[in-house]
């Protein structure tokens, strides 16, 4: 009943040059109907990627947005309006390099989640536990405060209008992927934690998994009962491996 959902993030790479040739690599995919897709490219580059891809399945996600729906004073930021207005439809919100490097806390994690709502966009909050809180088994815990944070102004409906995306931040660009067991693990507490809220919207949220996910890693991780799909950093950089992902799913 859930569809799967594929997501490439280019995070701070390419050109207009290397965009192009990606794009053209994309556009001779075959494409499942069965999945959402989506690609996140640097927001510089979303206008280019649009028209492109006129006509592919894939969509539009901006990789962060500013914790305000409006606009405003606020040099340097993207707000969810304007990342709409040049046709994306989702946006990660708290994704690890967010969180680490610039300081993103969970109360501004929320606001830009409440900012992309407001705007039409479909928010995919990441969570994820970094390898000292995975050793030290406070992965529950972390992932938990993380979801905690939106579903106290949301609550699982709110949520499920977004997506849940787990990226352990010790499985990014390191290729140390999770195990196909050890995400399934996460993802079915995860769902279980909001099934203690709201049951039946529980089992309609998209939650996918992120970290190190490879064509040839991707299958396994797919096949899990909770995992929906994955959030690609990468390998979504090279057309014909991304295709290979999204057709895993
Ligand atoms: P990698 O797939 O490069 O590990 O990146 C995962 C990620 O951070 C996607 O948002």
């Amino acid at each position: 009943m859930r569809r799967p959902l594929v997501a490439g993030n280019w995070k701070m790479y390419g050109t207009r040059q290397s965009v192009d040739e990606l794009l053209i690599g994309l556009n001779e995919q075959h494409w499942p109907d069965e999945v959402d897709l989506l690609i996140a490219p640097p927001a510089l580059y979303v206008q280019q990627c649009r028209e492109a891809l006129e006509g592919s399945p894939l969509r539009l996600a901006g990789q962060s947005c500013a914790f305000q729906a409006e606009s405003g004073a606020l040099t340097g930021e993207i707000s969810p309006a304007q990342l709409r207005d040049v046709g994306c439809e989702f946006v990660l919100v708290g994704h690890s390099e967010r969180r680490s490097l610039f300081g993103e806390t969970d109360e501004v994690v929320c606001r830009k989640f409440a900012a992309a709502l407001a705007c039409g966009l479909r928010p995919i909050l990441c969570v994820g536990e970094t390898r000292e809180q995975y050793d030290s088994g406070e992965t529950a815990d972390v992932v938990g405060r993380q979801l905690q944070a939106v579903l106290d102004t949301f609550g699982v409906g709110g949520l499920a209008q977004g997506v849940v995306a787990y990226e352990p931040v010790w499985a990014i660009g390191t290729g140390l992927t999770a195990t196909p067991e050890q995400a399934q693990d996460v993802h079915a507490m995860i769902r279980a934690r909001l099934a203690v809220l709201d049951d039946e919207q529980a089992q309609c949220v998209q939650i996918v998994y992120g970290g190190s996910v490879k064509a040839e890693n991707a299958h396994a991780l797919f096949e899990m009962p909770d995992i929906d799909g994955g959030l690609v950093g990468g390998a979504s950089l090279n057309a014909n491996e991304f295709g290979a992902i999204a057709r895993a799913a």
